[in-house]
């Protein structure tokens, strides 16, 4: 349900989660591998969980508890998945603040051999883009990408 080949960091169209009315009954529900989530809810980021995910026409649905917003119904709800308001939480960083961009150096520490400075079975650091553990980073046309976050960050 993550597709973190298209999640890019900095990417946030600044809308909120679509919810869905429970209009579903009877749809079949399906487990969650990765329930921690981010969702964009009344302008900011909340952190999240998802219950299950439902089939729906054209994508899935998630139902999904959230802190309490003033104004809404309450801290449940079924939500359209959505890569732009819907992001797996590996980091205790919201999506607005992950960073695009990471110096030569920095870059230099998650990569060994070649100028970079990461010793052979040395762990990596955090992600430059979003803080979250990395168990893998590459550097690709001028940026570098971490695992399992998947976002890619600029080498300036
Ligand atoms: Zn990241």
């Amino acid at each position: 349900m993550f597709d973190h080949g298209v999640m890019d960091a900095g990417m946030d169209a600044g809308r909120d989660a679509i919810e869905t009315p429970l209009a579903v009954h009877g749809a079949t529900r399906h487990p969650v591998q990765n329930p921690a989530i981010w969702i964009r809810l009344a302008g900011a980021w909340r952190p999240a969980l998802i219950d299950h995910w439902r089939p729906a026409p054209g994508g899935w649905l998630a139902w999904i508890h959230h802190p309490t917003i003033p104004g809404r119904s309450g801290p449940w709800g079924l939500y359209a998945y959505d890569p732009a308001t819907i992001r797996q939480r590996l980091s205790h960083l919201p999506p607005d603040q992950w960073r695009r961009t990471c110096s030569a150096e920095t870059a230099a520490a998650y990569q060994w051999g070649r100028g970079g400075t990461r010793k052979w079975g040395e762990p990596l650091p955090p992600a430059p883009c979003c803080s979250a553990a990395v168990s893998q980073a590459y550097v690709v046309e001028g940026a570098l990408v971490c695992l399992p976050c998947g976002h890619s960050t600029t080498i300036t």
